[in-house]
């Protein structure tokens, strides 16, 4: 992270943060509105606990209309365990640092703007989000 300002990290961390809350929102809403009783059990522990364990809760759960949101949720919590312990916003195929511009576009980053390129045309069927 030597690579951003102190008023750069700040910004991503919140960036993060309100990431994480907006999708336990958005899960949340989405399992009220199931005609399934157990979804609507769900989804009020999907505000308490950690990410980890919300992806871990909804994973066994038949529930394709939140797989998305669960996996965003899932890539957050990466990205927030990251930032706790310093790697965060650095490239993990080369090891350099992950541009500014594309990590406050793309805060779930894991690999730099070449290196995304050069993952995709290997994985081309992941649908990776790009800048
Ligand atoms: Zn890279």
């Amino acid at each position: 992270m030597k690579h951003l300002k102190q008023s750069q990290i700040e910004h991503l961390d919140r960036l993060l943060e309100r990431r994480d809350r907006e999708l336990r929102a958005e899960i949340r809403a989405l399992l009220l509105q199931s005609d399934v009783e157990h979804h609507r059990d769900l989804a009020g522990m999907v505000g308490d606990v950690g990410d980890e364990s919300v992806a871990n809760l909804l994973a066994d759960l038949d529930a394709a209309f939140i797989d998305r949101h669960v996996r965003d949720l899932r890539d957050v919590g990466r990205a927030r365990k990251r930032f706790a312990t310093g790697v965060y916003g650095v490239c993990t195929r080369c090891g350099q640092g992950i541009g500014y511009e594309r990590l406050a576009a793309y805060p779930t980053a894991i690999r730099c703007f070449a290196c995304e390129a050069q993952h995709e045309k290997t994985h081309v069927h992941e649908g990776t989000p790009t800048l």
